[in-house]
């Protein structure tokens, strides 16, 4: 995971453009793709598709000609979306183009300017207090087109068309938390997924934010339905505890299942209600969709210091993190595919468990046969029986298992 974040780092993306393409390219080398490509002027819901936007090369060189600030250094340097420019001007001409982060001067800064027409520079304080009265030549080689907007979809079939949803962004430049470790822990949970049975079939979304997701479910209105659950994945790489933002529902299985998991991860976590500001579960929570979809973040965007700065490095995400991250993911959607429900098969008084030799005395393993015998009555699912009982779901289907061997469950269809 830490390999394929290291791969696409270098790469300029954008919420269009051929950076989105070059890094749905890499990932098709881990995953089976299909790519959708909208075209500019597309109707989406209340939105537009924008026109798409590419850059080769932008640079501030002063009268020496030398480069102050390099595209290529880094594509955080650009103002993202930014309109093409060349021109020559004195640096008070500049300075208004200019943003930088003041607390820390050897920073970058990461800003975009998606649907205002604007051009400017993102630099770092000591290069922005470094410009000498002079007259510097500003270029800006970028195009801003009739094209598309591109996301990819990757499908894992299951036994059933029910489906799980699993979303995240890929339109931020050389960023690693935010953007490329949700592209990671997505990619190869679609891998671990694919490589067992499933009840449940699975999409991964990798789109841009915002609009890619307005597209999707514009163009998925019908589809949205068989959606029983879901994760927004954003920043799952740094080594922060764990941020779970529940649905809108707030009670909705993939809610209860995440709480589930954290409980058990042995890493700190904290539960969050819904809010409708943050990632992509803005749109996918919208009142007219209102899927059972949660985000689920290490650090949170914006409380962190790198958040969208050039300190979002490869220094700051982890390989331990991203493969606990991952664990979690995968842990989650077990607990989905495996929450069913049963029926005790004696349910007129307990069973005789000594002489099944499924009798213990005080023990946890007993004690969870006996909530699960309780409470198999046909209403109450997994979920329910390890919320109710306190008890880990792990030892909940643990019981389960062996009650069945022993004839005294039955699964309800
Ligand atoms: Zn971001």
């Amino acid at each position: 995971m830490y390999a394929l974040i290291r791969g696409l780092f270098p790469i300029c993306r954008s919420i269009t453009g051929d950076g989105v393409r070059q890094t749905l390219e890499v990932l098709e080398k881990h995953i089976p793709l299909t790519v959708s490509e909208v075209p500019t002027g597309t109707q989406v819901f209340d939105w537009i598709i924008p026109q798409e936007w590419n850059i080769r090369d932008a640079y501030i060189k002063n009268s020496r000609g030398t480069r102050v600030v390099d595209f290529k250094q880094s594509n955080l340097h650009v103002l993202n979306y930014s309109v093409p420019v060349r021109a020559t001007m004195s640096r008070e001409e500049l300075r208004p183009h200019l943003v930088s982060i003041p607390q820390h001067p050897t920073w970058i800064p990461y800003q975009t300017s998606y649907y205002a027409r604007k051009w400017g520079f993102c630099v770092t304080d000591e290069q922005l207090r470094g410009l000498e009265e002079d007259q510097y030549e500003v270029c800006i080689d970028s195009t801003l087109s009739d094209g598309h907007l591109t996301y990819v979809e990757c499908y894992v079939a299951g036994a059933t068309t029910d489906e799980i949803l699993v979303s995240c962004h890929v339109c931020h430049p050389s960023l690693c938390n935010d953007n490329l470790s949700g592209i990671s822990v997505a990619t190869f949970l679609a891998r671990e997924i694919a490589r067992q049975p499933r009840r449940y079939s699975y999409r991964f979304l990798f789109i841009p934010g915002t609009i890619g997701a307005i597209a999707w479910l514009a163009r998925n209105r019908e589809l949205a339905s068989r959606i029983k659950g879901g994760l927004v994945l954003s920043c799952v790489g740094d080594a922060g505890g764990f941020h779970y933002k529940r649905s809108r529902r707030g009670d909705a299985n993939i809610d209860r299942a995440m709480a589930q998991v954290l409980r058990y991860s042995g890493t700190p976590f904290e539960l969050r209600e819904f809010s409708p500001y943050g990632y992509d579960e803005r749109q996918f929570c919208s009142p007219g969709f209102n899927l059972p979809m949660g985000c689920l973040s290490r650090s949170v965007w914006g409380e962190f210091p790198q958040y969208h700065t050039s300190a979002d490095d490869l220094t700051f995400v982890e390989p331990a993190a991203l493969a606990e991250s991952l664990r979690v993911c995968v842990d989650v959607m077990d607990v989905l595919e495996h929450d069913r429900v049963y029926r005790n098969t004696n349910p007129y008084g307990e069973p005789a468990l000594g002489r099944r030799g499924l009798y213990s005395g005080v023990t946890s393993e007993n004690l969870s046969r006996l909530w699960v015998l309780n409470l198999a009555d046909g209403d109450h699912s997994l979920l329910d029986i390890a919320e109710r009982s306190g008890m880990n779901l792990a030892e909940i289907r643990t019981a389960v298992t062996e009650l069945l061997e022993h004839g005294l469950l039955a699964e309800v269809e």
